[in-house]
């Protein structure tokens, strides 16, 4: 039998389910649940997403059997809506729409009302009774067919309006008579043959083989490949598309049209939340070009369809439990449901809801806690505006490109326009809010803003925005390009210059998720820190340790650089050791602050890691001041700058090869270290210090580096007469660390993976320099994300579970963690649960972040039984025996190597 292309849905059945989304799209698996559960959906057929993916690979043709099983379906379509395509008297017209298995609003086309043509035009004035509404239907489909199928430029139709609006005087296109647009309709067609060279379709089904191509097409558009890779979006077959029967919003006074949210997609409340406009087409509200009403005004219009609304509403939320975002059109009078998907929210939103449908027993603690996307709490974490969690301040831009660029220099971005179209992609992106003076909160503009978690004030009427001068005026103020403005989403407020910023905190329901998350998290989360205030930070964000303090930080502090470099000149070790005999209190007495902070916990330091050079000064002006402070010569400096400069310093003398070639640069540290550690101990502070090396490659430099160690740590604590407990271990950073790591084993007490260095080695692309080609690789999918940002699982993967496996076949209780980058990134997290590491480490910003994907990895990782049970919403017992059974598998996985993705 050949292979079911296209799935029906109307009359009360559909061929799909609302699990089918890969198959059908969001859209069409939706638009098929919807009709199980007798929502009043216009009826129609889903083309699957496998033919966009044939159609590609087909050379752009349609796959075999797809020509007559469309055919079947729109037989059955005509037979369940009574209408005949293109009929003379009755003619069905149906809209063509994209809808992948992933929602990507607004990004790739669609057309309505197609069906007209000469004869069905008349159809159309016969079957309503009204001439106007039939020739305005039609020249939208001309312009829509011109635009989105051949390419015509919107602005030629554009053009063709004005012309008439001005030949009648008029203003608006509802001030256009039926006349009027039968004329403008005789216009577009002109239009379309110069521009096509050849005459419009009439034929309803080469019309819609024209429209099903062009969605298709429009998967590979450029604002839909820029969208993907935003969201790293990969591995879809293509979207599907949506053949359904039109309903019109614009049929009079008793039509109209909106998006709503069951809830504030905002702020997360619970209050139903939309908005609407009489006597207009869908693509008006999203395209956010006039500003509609709040839903809750549709009441005062149709109040017998408001309250279905709402009931329907209701039905919705309780039905996929969680938050949807739908669009109805009423004809007439009559209520219809035309997509519904899972609403996109802020991140304070997607807490909000996620805490508050616990409560309301919609779901369990389990699915709460994964209902939160990870990445997304950065929105949560950065200082943010005193005036609300949902504000933003930026430079203005007028444009997207302004605003890419701007980006790139670093400089944060407050976008300003008319509205946003889809186009305006990459400039969002780069935007740190996003302010326009049409279109409402439900416009595509404002869906994907959420979606990316950014402040938006969409349709703020007060705005005055002049593109040629580049200037924005509310209120008698006008405010320029690159000048600040600062935003709140919250109240809708837009404020002169950068509003003062506080530092977040974790309470209300971002703390109560968080505690769930813990519930279930088997990984512990330690956080990169070189000061006390960063520690105490990371600990109120709940990190349960340093796991990486970068030494070399300290050495820039005030004035200690002149000590760094008074040592970097010595000629000799009794030099050196002077200098660093003036560095040693200061290193002493930023790790009884780090200490302290950490009080209980434990605390990785490691010993000094880049080249020499890096401290010394490359202008003349420092390099004299350095002379002079020295009391050496200019030369002597210049000389010394000349002989640390190395053709390749990332691989040159820096890690442990400085603590080999200069002890007594370790032999400070350490010393500060265990100093410090009995220091805080006296004073009843809980101490755990672990020294760690840098940049080991060989078994042997650890030997000589640990026993360098234990000799100066037993010193000190000799001195000081307090016993602390400490470790010794190092950074796998290095592939051959990786490949002897049960060698390096013998000695290191611990590993912690310094994936930066280890994805540099490991690809041999310079960590410092992938702004180059990197973005070029990801575009031509190469690469499917920055390895440096994303910790690459297949090849750099490999060495790490490979190094966890030799380290612990040769010390069973070796502590493993991570503290490069990746530390932070949910998928790199993941990843760090499943090889069994002890702990993750990131920035304190990203502590929560990595709490939360620790916890989503622990509930993935549940046995599929246990994660049905966990579901369900009595969910406080089940995720106790949850926790008790992560617990067993992380204990089988300690003995087992994890098994691969
Ligand atoms: C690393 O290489 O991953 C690491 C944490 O060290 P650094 O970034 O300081 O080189
Ligand atoms: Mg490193």
């Amino acid at each position: 039998m050949a292979k079911k292309l296209v799935y029906f849905f109307g009359g009360g059945k559909a061929e799909g389910r609302t699990e089918m989304k890969q198959v059908l799209g969001g859209k069409g698996a939706n638009l098929a649940e919807m009709t199980h559960i007798g929502l009043p959906v216009p009826p129609g057929f889903t083309i699957v997403t496998e033919v966009c993916d044939l159609y590609y690979k087909g050379g752009r043709k349609w796959p075999a059997g797809l020509a007559e099983q469309i055919d079947r379906n729109i037989i059955r379509l005509e037979k369940v809506m009574g209408q005949t395509l293109g009929d003379p008297r009755d003619p069905l017209l149906v809209s063509v729409r994209s809808g992948a298995a992933v929602s990507m609003p607004g990004m790739m086309d669609t057309v309505l009302n197609l069906g007209l043509n000469e004869q069905a035009v008349q159809g159309l004035i016969r079957k309503t009774g009204n001439e106007r509404f039939a020739w305005d239907a039609y020249r939208r489909f001309i312009n829509m067919y011109g635009d989105v199928v051949m390419g015509v430029a919107h602005e030629h139709f554009e053009a063709e309006m004005t012309r008439i609006k001005e030949a009648r005087g008029v203003q608006l296109d509802t001030d256009l008579s039926a006349d009027d647009l039968k004329q403008l309709c005789r216009a577009y067609m002109g239009v379309y043959q110069k521009h096509v060279k050849k005459p419009f379709p009439t034929d309803p089904r080469k019309q819609l083989a024209g429209a099903v191509n062009a969605v298709i097409t429009s998967w590979n558009g450029d604002r839909a490949v820029k969208y993907r890779q935003l969201n790293h979006i990969t591995g879809l077959l293509g979207t599907a598309v949506n053949v359904q029967t039109m309903v019109f919003g614009n049929m009079g006074d008793t039509s109209g049209t909106g998006v709503c949210f069951t809830r504030d997609p905002a702020s997360g409340e619970n209050v139903f939340y939309g908005e609407f406009l009489m006597n207009a087409q869908g693509e008006d509200v999203v395209a956010g070009i006039r500003t509609p009403l709040p839903i809750a005004e549709l009441d005062n219009y149709l109040p017998r369809c408001y309250r279905e609304l709402v009931e329907i509403k209701g039905r919705l939320e309780r039905h996929y439990r969680d938050v949807q975002d739908f669009e109805f059109t009423i004809q007439e009078g009559t209520l219809y449901i035309l997509q519904t998907r899972t609403g996109k929210r802020t991140a304070a939103a997607a807490v909000k809801i996620a805490v508050d449908m616990v409560a309301e027993k919609l779901i369990g603690k389990t699915e709460a806690v994964c209902r939160v996307e990870p990445a997304m709490l950065d929105h949560l974490l950065h200082p943010m505006l005193a005036a609300s969690p949902g504000a933003a301040a930026g430079k203005v831009c007028f444009t997207a490109e302004e605003a890419e660029h701007m980006h790139e220099r670093g400089e944060p971005v407050l976008l300003v326009r008319h509205e946003t179209s889809p186009e305006d992609i990459g400039g969002m992106a780069a935007a740190r809010g996003i302010l326009t003076s049409t279109g409402g909160m439900t416009s595509h503009a404002a869906v994907v803003a959420r979606g990316m978690g950014k402040t938006c004030i969409a349709g703020c009427g007060e705005l005055r925005i002049n593109y040629r001068n580049k200037t924005v005026t509310a209120g008698g103020t006008t405010v320029g390009e690159h000048e600040w403005l600062s935003i709140d989403g919250t109240t809708g407020e837009v404020m002169l210059g950068s509003v003062p910023t506080v530092e977040p905190t974790l309470s209300g329901d971002f703390a109560t998720l968080m505690k769930w998350a813990d519930g279930f998290r088997t990984i512990g989360v330690r956080t990169n820190a070189d000061t006390p205030h960063d520690a105490k930070v990371a600990r109120d964000f709940g990190a349960e340790g340093i796991g990486l303090t970068r030494t070399e930080h300290m050495f820039f502090e005030g004035d200690r650089i002149w000590a760094v470099r008074e040592m970097i000149m010595a000629e000799d070790e009794d030099a050196r050791r002077t200098a660093l005999a003036k560095l040693m209190p200061m290193q002493r007495e930023d790790f009884e602050g780090i200490f302290t902070a950490m009080d209980g916990l434990p605390v990785t330091i490691r010993l000094l890691d880049p080249p020499l050079h890096e401290f010394l000064p490359q202008d003349d002006a420092t390099q004299s001041e350095m002379a002079e402070r020295l009391g050496v010569d200019v030369e002597a400096v210049r000389t010394k700058v000349e002989q640390q400069h190395e053709m390749n310093p990332m691989l040159g003398f820096r890690g442990c090869r400085l603590s080999i070639v200069y002890p007594e640069i370790a032999e400070m540290q350490v010393r500060a270290i265990m100093e410090a550690a009995c220091n805080v101990k006296k004073r009843g502070v809980k101490v755990h210090p672990e020294i760690m090396v840098p940049l080991i490659g060989t078994a042997k430099e650890i030997e000589v580096l640990a026993e360098a160690v234990h000799r100066v740590a037993k010193e000190a604590i000799k001195a000081k007469g307090v016993r602390v407990a400490y470790m010794v271990g190092t950074m796998i950073e290095i592939p051959r660390a990786a490949l002897v790591a049960d060698r390096i084993a013998e000695t290191a007490e611990f590993f912690s993976f310094g994936t930066n260095d280890l994805t540099q080695m490991t690809f041999g692309y310079s960590r410092d320099d992938v702004g180059s080609f990197v973005p070029k690789y990801i575009k031509q999918e190469i690469l499917s994300r920055d390895p440096f940002q994303a910790l690459d699982q297949e090849g750099v993967g490999q060495l790490v579970e490979m190094a966890i496996r030799k380290g612990r076949a040769t010390r069973k209780d070796l502590k493993v963690g991570i503290c490069g980058e990746h530390g932070g990134e949910p998928s790199s997290v993941e990843f760090c649960h499943r090889v069994g590491m002890n702990y993750v480490s990131c920035s304190p910003f990203r502590v929560p972040i990595a709490r939360l994907a620790a916890a989503q990895a622990a509930i993935a990782d549940l046995p599929p039984a246990r994660r049905r049970a966990a579901r369900k919403t009595k969910g406080a017992k089940k995720a106790k025996k949850i926790k008790k059974t992560t617990k067993a598998r992380k204990a089988v996985r300690k003995k087992k190597p994890a098994a691969k993705k």
